[in-house]
């Protein structure tokens, strides 16, 4: 799905160039202050604005703003902010809970398809301990059970407001305490069937593509699978079929009206026995849905070795002999360990890196990453919710984009954090204090360095542009608190709790 082109030229916005000065990392010189200075000017000249409009630059009233504004102000401003990309995304992991939670009771939406959800320990023959509250099941999958299991489970749409509510918290990390753990172990088995229902699924990703469109994502490249949705009689269902059901979503009104454009990878869940086998079918898939498609990427947990990435060269190697032109984008470094895991997922042809934690471990490859030969997935409220950092003075990101890597801020899973893509920026620009010229180039970054196919990405590039120039308008003169009062912000539990944010 693509946005309708509405790319317009406004002779009275000229292009903000980054004016001609030293490379970023490396210390100004007078001389290029001095040429700085004069090629503003020169370029005010011509544009017929006053020369100080452009030599004082957005960039000063943005580092004004950040200073000054109150915690629920900035987050105004950020929500508003032009956001470019989101390109570490899991498609599931970023459902948002409330809407999960109507789409699944909606019958116009899912059809005969009920879901039942675990409320209960039984007592029944051969029940253990060992079971995890809030577990969802397909009507199928739940009517298949003998009659004192199936009293364990509730249909999700005959749930309490109350039990409704305890549902979606059990499906976020929203108290102190839930890490890890609870992310791998318990809340992703307990979507279960729920990621299973293509109908639902494709509800899901429009409801999220409208959530991230209105606060200025214009580009998300979600990951997820092809071939795990179910028919109705509990079969597996064709997964032309279930790309038929998302295509035709996408296709309708509502979808379009977004403003968001929607690219797909295909994750494949890295340490389990099939996984090189997955990583070829991946590659199939994807070569043969090149419109929609764009990229293979693994996930999974890196602290189980099974997954480790030498174990993929061989197949990544054989696929690069079958196939041209599939983005590789592979999590690494996601763990709290020194490991070559970085170094090994480049070998594997990656050009993009999910997380990269423990990069500043490996001094060559840092050398190696400031020649631009990959882009960092920068993921700050993942990082810490799931405690690969315990505060921000340890994360890597600010090293990595102050030595010129590559960087962009993605959301990786936004539902289960509570939190959207305002919420990266904002911990960005308070904990790093990132200046105006830095946030864009990680929005730039974000889209350059996506697997949209040409010409749709020169198209967006070319949006981005035009919207931080409108931006920098409505910000920049004297009545931006009027402007500002203007942004409606949606904040939501992360905000809630990590700042105190509200609206
Ligand atoms: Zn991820």
């Amino acid at each position: 799905m693509t946005r309708r082109p509405t790319f317009s030229h406004r002779p009275t916005h000229r292009p903000t160039r980054r004016l001609p000065g030293p490379r970023p990392g490396r210390a100004p010189s007078l001389f290029h202050g001095l040429l700085s200075l004069g090629t503003a000017l020169a370029l005010a000249l011509v544009a017929g604005l006053p020369p100080s409009a452009l030599a004082e630059g957005f960039g000063d009233r943005f580092g004004e703003l950040r200073r000054t504004l109150s915690k629920p102000d900035l987050y105004r401003l950020l929500y508003a902010v032009p956001k470019g990309g989101d390109l570490h995304h899991h498609a599931a992991g970023c459902w948002r809970m409330e809407d999960l939670y109507a789409v699944a009771t909606d019958r116009s939406i899912v059809g005969t398809n009920r879901f039942y959800t675990r409320l209960r320990a039984g007592g029944c023959d051969g029940d253990t301990n060992d079971w995890v509250r809030f577990a969802t099941l397909s009507a199928v999958q739940w009517g298949a059970m003998d009659a004192c299991r199936r009293a364990d489970y509730t249909a999700l749409d005959a749930l309490s407001p109350a039990q409704a509510r305890e549902w979606m918290d059990s499906l976020r990390l929203d108290r102190p305490g839930e890490g890890r753990e609870e992310f791998f172990e318990r809340i992703w088995p307990r979507l279960g069937a729920l990621g299973r229902d293509p109908h639902l699924m494709a509800e899901m990703t429009v409801r999220t593509l409208r959530r991230y469109g209105a606060e200025g994502v214009r580009y998300i490249e979600a990951q997820t699978i092809p071939d795990l949705f179910g028919a109705p009689d509990g079969t597996m269902l064709d997964p032309e079929e279930g790309e038929r059901i998302l295509r035709r979503r996408l296709a309708r009104p509502d979808a379009l009206a977004t403003g968001v454009t929607l690219r797909l990878q295909y994750v494949v869940l890295r340490f389990t026995p099939n996984a090189v086998r997955r990583v070829e079918e991946a590659h199939d898939w994807v070569a043969g849905h090149r419109d929609l498609w764009v990229g293979v990427n693994m996930a999974g947990r890196e602290d189980n070795d099974k997954g480790h990435p030498r174990r993929f060269l061989d197949v990544y190697r054989r696929m690069r002999h079958r196939h041209s032109g599939i983005g590789l984008s592979i999590h690494a470094g996601e763990v709290d360990e020194p490991n070559a895991h970085l170094r090994d997922t480049l070998m594997l042809g990656a050009t993009r890196l999910g997380h990269g934690n423990n990069v500043l471990t490996d001094d060559d490859l840092v050398l190696h990453l400031r020649h631009g030969l990959a882009f960092m997935e920068i993921n700050l409220v993942s990082n810490l919710l799931l405690e690969y950092v315990g505060d921000y003075s340890q994360h890597h990101f600010p090293e990595m984009l102050r030595l010129g890597v590559p960087c962009g801020l993605s959301t990786d899973d936004s539902g289960m954090w509570d939190s959207g893509m305002t919420d990266e920026y904002f911990t960005a620009v308070t904990e790093f204090q990132l200046t105006w010229e830095e946030l864009l180039r990680c929005g730039r970054d974000s889209l350059k360095w996506s697997f949209l196919e040409e010409p749709a990405k020169a198209r967006l590039m070319a949006e981005y542009e035009r919207d931080v120039r409108a931006f920098e308008k409505r910000f920049g003169g004297d009545d931006w608190r009027a402007r500002l009062a203007e942004v409606k912000p949606v904040a939501h539990g992360f905000a809630r709790r990590r700042w105190g944010i509200a609206f």
